[in-house]
């Protein structure tokens, strides 16, 4: 198979809409899902139903979550992270869900500290966007690969690099489309987000996929300054 680079554009989407759509319906929903569980602990019949309607709460919340991300923060604060450290947060966080999916997750560190100025939790999602996205790559195991570098001074490259199942051109195509999704219980918003965060933070990602041998995510951000 050939070796894939698409390189990341622009995104046109009205990043406002999607906040305020996210905030109107998020605060009625918190109402019902309440009240729903006060009327569940009342009863012992018919729980299942109540069950299925809390389920499909969630994830609506779920995509209004990721919506929201979308919406530049009233506040942004932006501070100088380093970036090892960020990084072995998000993979404690997400160190359970990759063992019980027989996921390796393996650090390719630089050796030396380095620093950039950006929004942490912002960051911090686009890495956790990536490293769930490889663990839904590989359903039966393999390794993820995360490798962080400084190529030259003006930039540190991290790459996350899994072995599986690759990305077809019909779906690098739609890649960053809102809501297109190949999975059963998929958003597709994950990687429409990370996008928008990368460019908020004047960065790039780019991505280089094998069929059926895995793909690489790579993000570039502009650093603030080498430690
Ligand atoms: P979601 O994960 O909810 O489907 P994303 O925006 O994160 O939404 O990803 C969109 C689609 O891109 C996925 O459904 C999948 O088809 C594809 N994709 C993303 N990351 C990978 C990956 N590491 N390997 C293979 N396909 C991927
Ligand atoms: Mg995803």
């Amino acid at each position: 198979a050939e070796e894939l680079f698409v390189r990341s554009e622009k995104l046109s989407i009205a990043g406002q809409l999607a906040a305020g759509i996210a905030h109107e319906i998020r605060n009625p929903m918190t109402a019902i899902k309440g009240f729903i569980q006060l009327i569940k602990s009342d009863l012992s019949k018919r729980t299942e139903y109540f069950d299925i309607i809390l389920s499909e709460i969630d994830r609506i919340e779920l995509i209004l979550s990721e919506l929201l991300i979308l919406a530049k923060p009233q506040t942004v604060t932006f501070s100088t992270i380093e970036i090892h450290s960020l990084m072995n947060e998000v993979i404690t966080l997400l160190n359970m869900e990759a063992i019980l999916n027989n996921v390796e997750i393996i650090t390719d560190f630089y050796e030396e500290e380095i620093y950039i100025l950006c929004e942490i939790n912002q960051i911090k999602q686009v890495c956790i966007n990536f490293i769930k996205n490889a663990i839904e790559a590989m359903p039966t195991g393999g390794s993820l690969t995360i490798q962080i570098n400084v190529k030259d001074t003006n930039g540190v490259h991290i790459r996350f690099i899994d072995e599986g199942c690759g990305i077809p051109d019909s779906v690098l195509e739609k890649l960053g489309q809102p809501f297109y999704t190949t999975k059963e219980k998929g958003t597709g918003l994950g990687y429409m987000v990370s996008k928008k965060i990368i460019e908020n933070h004047n960065g790039t990602i780019t991505v280089s996929s094998k069929l059926n041998e895995g793909s690489v995510f790579e993000v570039f951000l502009p650093l603030n300054s080498i430690g």
